[in-house]
Order: C-alpha cells, then structure tokens, then sequence
C-alpha cells in the first residue's frame, strides 16, 4: 500500500468510525434500550382504510440493531418512520405488510368493513416523536396515510414489561441481541405433555431452515429464542372440516376463506406471547398435520409441524416473512389478489420486465441468458394444473391428509425431474410466469423454493435479498 492509499485508507476508515459513532450518539440521545409496541386498529374496506392508537407497551429490551435505524430496503405494502417533530428529522424506519392489507384485496372487504389490531415495535424514545405511516400508491410509491404524536409520557404508554410467566429457552445463541437477527418461535396447538413434541418439531424444522442459503452460511449471525403456551386440547382451529379448537394464540387454518392458510388474528396475545424473549422476526409452529402456512412481512410465518411438507411450508413461508419474498408459483389459486403486470412489482424476486435491459436482477444474470429466458412452460403448466384440479377435488371430497401428501410427492417427483432437465436451469434470467401471473411477470430462476416444493435452495435473486435483510439486522 502506497502512502497516499494509506492516508485514504484512513479517511475513510475515521469517516466510518464517525458515522458508526454518530448513530450510536443518535439512539442514546432519542432512544431508551427497551422496545416500545405502538399497538392501533386498522379499520376500513376495499375502498378506505383508517386508524386508531390503542396503547403502547414496554415489549422488552430493544434487541434490534442501534446502529441501523433506518430502513434502506424498503420493503412492503407499508412503511413507518418515527421522526424528530421539531427538525423532521427520520430517526427509525421499518417497512411492513399486514393481514389488513391483504383482507382489503378479498371479495369480502368490498361487502363489509373489517378491523384488525397491529403493532409497529421501535426503540422506546425518551421525547414526544411523530410517527407516519405510509402505504403503497396506484405507482408504488409511498404515500403517507396517518400521522401520530406518539408520547412516551401518555396515561396509555405502560413503560412496565409484561410479566406472563410463561416458560421460555434457547435454541440458538450466538451472541449480544442488538447485533444479531433474533427469531423467536411460538407454538399453538401443543398440550404440556406434548412440550417435548414441541421442542422436537421446533429443532427440526428450525435446522431445516438453516439447512438453506443464505441462512446455512451465515448461522452464527442468528439467535433463536422459543416461547411456550400450552394449550389443553391438541390442535387449533379448522373451520372447514368443522373441527373447531380455541387455543392460546388464535391459529386458525381457513383465513380468507382459504382452508390452507394458517393465520392468527389475535394480534395482542401472539405478540404478549412473543414479549417474553428479544426478537425481530416471528415463526409460529402449530401441532397439525393438515398442510397450512402463511408468511406476512415483519409479521410472523406460520406452519403446520406435522404435514410430510412442513420443511418446505417452514422455510417458504419464512421467505415471505423475512424478505418480503414474492410467491413465484402461478398455477394454484389464492383468496387475495395477485400484483399487476402493468407495474413492476416492489418485491426483490418477480418483475413485470418492462424494459429487459433495465432487469432489477441483470447484475445476477450471465451476458449469454437470453431475456426472457425460454423454458419448457407449456409442458409444466399442463401437468402443474391437472395437479390442482386434483388437489381440489382431494379437499372437496375430504379426503385423509395422507392422499394429498401422496399427490404433492407425485408433483414433487416430476417437476423436479422436469426442471432438471431445462436448458437454462441454474442460470439466473427472467422466466414468464411469477406471483399468481401466468403471464406478464417473471421469476429468476426456473426453480426456487418460492416456486416449487422441490427440495431446492432459494434462488440466487431470493439468496442476495435475504443477504441484505440480514445484513440489515447485524452490521
Ligand atoms: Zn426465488
């Protein structure tokens, strides 16, 4: 290294110490080291939406990053800053999606009004601030919709953490909370005697998880802390087949009318739930076979423990969760609308391909993929959608889990000998066929685990967005 390299070297290593220091400076003079959840109604139809400040809560130590406080991914359908009132200066950003904002695309949201309770969770601050939500316009730019003086000092701001008593462990330590990506697991559906179960499942498909790019590599930047609430009849609520279960957390298969997806609604108890331990991120496990999932943006993921793909369902859905990674699937049918192919979506994996030269992933692709990529469409769509009309006709019929799990191994088996098979497979280009589109959007890749439920890795476009969340979270 030269002398002048040297001294640039150094300029640039102070002006990184300065700016590191200066954030640290910034979360001491606004922020306390506990997490304050700012917990609001969120009411409206398919036209309007509106809101309503509940309470905030102390929710534990603040065990996010105190040096990151700005969101640069801006992920979601929505976005939140807390904000200096007197300079409007951005202290702490987060982008999310809700279970309001997919409601409000059903058919049922153009008949009635829904309301659900949600929380955005930031540092405690120690002065009023001003919060502002922002949503997603008709071009995908953020567009603030509320605005609310949050007060610290407030008859209904509780500084006192919640004492519940419920029993909570480990699974994965590596170290300080405020510079790694905490998960915390909860399980629904599990009788005391069968917290042991409860642990099992939790191992396995929280290895199965890291058991996957860019997770596997990067284990030691993760802690995973796991919550137990026992409930006293095994399982949770099925309202499709009728068997009706009311547990700890609300897990319910049947939300929007879709018997597989796997939500809860009671927003208050999952995240008391959650309180006991430091976390950022969500999963929810629940002791059932039938299959069901679900993944919302910095909300939670949910999945079935016992189903023969609950591997799959576990990280899938934790793509969703964490990344705010697009279903790249298209052949089977959803309860909520799909994106439009008129506007390139926000999210990091599916693009509408507007322009091809402008690709939002071309520094992934090699100069010899063609854009858009070929690949054998007609002959996988064709044995893809047979399998869904079957798939319908299992659950018409009611027949036992064990007949779709055999019909999900047959699909499994051939499309992956199928995929295994096209020219472009392993290159990254752009393939038609994306985010419930069979046509006008594209996936990266010509498999991912947000396509098929072949046993496969993320595509590397999935990989590189992970990577930047969980950069987000520990550097
Ligand atoms: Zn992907």
């Amino acid at each position: 290294m030269t002398n002048s390299t040297k001294s640039v070297f150094s300029l640039i290593l102070s002006i990184f110490i300065t700016i590191n220091s200066q954030s640290q400076i910034t979360f001491d003079k606004w922020f306390e080291g506990k997490t304050m959840r700012f917990d609001y109604f969120h009411s409206g139809n398919s036209l309007q939406e509106h809101f309503a400040a509940d309470r905030a809560l102390n929710d534990g130590a603040w065990s996010g990053s105190q040096t990151q406080l700005i969101d640069k991914l801006r992920y979601g359908l929505y976005f939140y800053e807390i904000s200096d009132p007197k300079t409007n200066t951005v202290l702490y950003s987060r982008g999310f999606a809700s279970i309001f904002g997919e409601w409000q695309t059903t058919p049922e949201a153009e008949q009635e009004w829904g309301t659900f309770h949600e929380s955005m969770r930031f540092p405690w601050p120690k002065q009023i601030v001003n919060l502002t939500l922002y949503k997603r316009d008709s071009r995908n730019e953020f567009q603030p919709i509320w605005n609310y003086a949050v007060n610290p000092e407030s008859i209904t701001a509780i500084p006192q953490p919640l004492v519940n008593g419920l029993k909570t462990w480990n699974y994965m330590n590596n170290g300080p909370s405020t510079e790694k990506v905490d998960i915390v697991v909860l399980g629904d559906g599990y009788t005391q005697d069968q917290m042991p179960k409860f642990a099992a499942d939790v191992k396995r498909l929280t290895e199965e998880l890291f058991n996957v790019e860019p997770f596997k590599s990067r284990r030691n930047e993760f802690n995973v802390w796991v919550v137990e609430t026992p409930c006293t009849t095994p399982g949770v609520n099925k309202p499709h087949p009728q068997e009706f279960n009311r547990t700890p957390l609300s897990l319910s298969y049947g939300a929007f009318d879709s018997e597989r997806y796997l939500l809860g609604f009671d927003n208050r108890a999952i995240r008391d739930a959650a309180s006991a331990v430091p976390y950022e991120f969500m999963c929810i496990i629940v002791n059932e076979r039938t299959y069901g999932g679900g993944g919302i943006y910095n909300l939670y993921a949910t999945t079935s423990a016992d189903n023969k793909f609950g591997d799959y369902i576990f990280v899938h859905e934790f793509g969703h969760h964490f990344a705010a990674l697009a279903d790249e699937y298209y052949t089977s049918a959803t309860s909520y609308e799909a994106p439009s192919i008129e506007l390139e979506p926000w999210e990091a994996n599916i693009t509408a391909l507007k322009d091809p030269k402008t690709l939002k992933w071309k520094h992934l692709t090699d100069p010899s993929t063609p854009i858009p990529t070929p690949w054998n469409k007609e002959d996988f769509d064709a044995f893809s959608y047979e399998i869904q009309r079957e798939r319908t006709k299992i659950r018409a019929e009611k027949k036992p889990e064990s007949v779709m799990e055999e019909l999900f191994e047959r699909e499994r088996t051939h499309e992956r000998e199928m995929i295994k098979k096209m020219e472009f497979t392993g290159k990254v280009g752009a393939f038609e066929g994306a985010g419930y589109q069979p046509k006008g959007l594209y996936r990266p890749e010509t498999d991912c685990i947000m396509f098929t439920r072949n046993r496969q890795a993320f595509c590397k476009v999935c990989q590189a967005a992970i990577a930047e969340v969980i950069d987000q979270y520990t550097k």
